[in-house]
C-alpha cells in the first residue's frame, strides 16, 4: 500500500496553540519503522497544482491565500497564523490526497495520506485549521483526468464536513456522507447527501450500529466508482474536542466496516488522517496508527 506524507512541511505555530501539529511526524516515524513488515511504501506527494485549487476554490480566494493578503478575520476563522509554510503544507495535504487516490484507483485497492482530511474549507472560505479542502480537490483531479466518473466521500471526522457539503451541494458527481456528533462545530451544518448526527455521548455500540445501517445506502445510493475515507481520530472518548466515547477498538471496528464494505465491492478507497485532539498525543497517533495499519492488510 503506498502512504503519502507530508510533515516536513509542518507549519510555525505559536506556543501553547490547540493544534496537535506533532501528531504528522509522529505517525510517520511509527509507520516507517513498520513500513517493510506492514507492506507499506511510503513517499512525499507533490503540492497540488494552480489548476487543481481553482477547480474546487474561488480564484480570489486562492489569490489572497497563496500571496497572504488574507484578512485577520479570515485567518482567525481558519485557526493558524497565515506563513508560506502553511501554504506549502495545504498544498502538500491535498497532493497526498491526490497522490492516494490516483494511487487506489490504479491498483484497485487502498492507498492512505498520513494527513488531508481538511472538509471545513469551502469555496471561497476556509475554517477550523482547513485552508484547502483535499477531498474535493482529488475528487476533481481524478475526474478531470479521467480516473473517476463518480466519487463518495465517507466523513468520520466527528465535526461534520461542512466545507465539503456546500461545495458538492450542486454536484452530483460528488456523494458526501457525514456521520457526526450533534452538538459539534461548526454550528451551521449545511446538507450533506447523508447526514447522521449523533447525541453527545454516543458510543462505540450505537456508533457501529448507525455505522452498519447507513454505510450500505451511503455506497449504494452514491453510484461511486472510488471512496475518499476521513477516518478521523476525534470520535475518540478522550477526545477535547469530540463528545462522543468511541475506545480505540470501536475505531477499529469503524474503519474494519468501512474498508471490508468497500473492498467487497471492488470500490477503490483513499484513506485520509482529519482531526484528533486527545488530551495526550499518543492516543490520537495510536488511532492513526491503527488506521493505516488495517488500510495496509486489507489493501
Ligand atoms: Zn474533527
Amino acid at each position: 500500500m503506498d502512504a503519502f506524507y507530508c510533515h516536513h512541511f509542518a507549519l510555525p505555530l505559536p506556543e501553547g496553540h490547540g493544534f496537535p501539529m506533532a501528531k504528522y511526524h509522529l505517525l510517520h516515524e511509527r509507520v516507517a519503522a513498520h513500513a517493510d513488515a506492514w507492506g507499506i511504501r511510503l513517499a512525499e506527494p507533490p503540492p497540488a497544482t494552480d489548476d487543481d485549487l481553482l477547480r474546487v476554490h474561488c480564484p480570489a480566494y486562492v489569490a489572497r491565500m497563496l500571496s497572504g493578503n488574507a484578512g485577520h478575520d479570515e485567518m482567525r476563522r481558519i485557526g493558524f497564523p497565515w506563513s508560506e509554510r502553511m501554504v506549502e503544507r495545504s498544498r502538500r495535504s491535498s497532493g497526498g490526497t491526490i497522490m492516494a487516490l490516483r494511487s487506489a484507483l490504479a491498483g484497485g485497492g487502498i492507498a492512505a495520506n498520513l494527513a488531508g482530511g481538511t472538509h471545513h474549507a469551502s469555496f471561497g472560505r476556509g475554517g477550523g485549521y482547513c485552508v484547502f479542502n483535499d477531498s474535493v480537490i482529488a475528487a476533481r483531479h481524478a475526474q478531470h483526468h479521467g480516473l473517476a466518473r463518480r466519487l463518495l466521500v465517507i466523513d468520520l471526522d466527528v465535526h461534520h464536513g461542512n466545507g465539503t457539503a456546500e461545495l458538492c451541494a450542486g454536484d452530483d458527481s460528488i456523494y458526501t456522507f457525514s456521520m457526526h456528533g450533534a452538538r459539534n462545530y461548526p454550528a451551521r451544518k449545511p446538507d450533506s447527501n447523508l447526514d447522521l448526527a449523533l447525541p453527545t455521548g454516543t458510543g462505540d455500540a450505537e456508533y457501529l450500529d448507525c455505522l452498519a445501517r447507513y454505510l450500505p445506502i451511503a455506497i449504494g445510493d452514491s453510484g461511486a466508482d472510488a471512496v475518499i475515507y476521513l477516518a478521523g481520530a476525534d470520535p475518540f472518548l478522550g477526545d477535547r474536542l469530540g463528545h462522543l466515547a468511541l475506545t480505540k477498538a470501536g475505531l477499529l471496528e469503524r474503519d474494519r466496516q468501512v474498508f471490508r464494505a468497500c473492498r467487497g465491492l471492488g470500490l477503490p478507497v483513499a484513506v485520509t488522517m482529519a482531526g484528533g485532539y486527545a488530551a495526550r498525543v499518543e492516543d490520537i497517533v495510536d488511532i492513526h496508527e491503527q488506521t493505516i495499519r488495517l488500510a495496509a492488510r486489507m489493501a
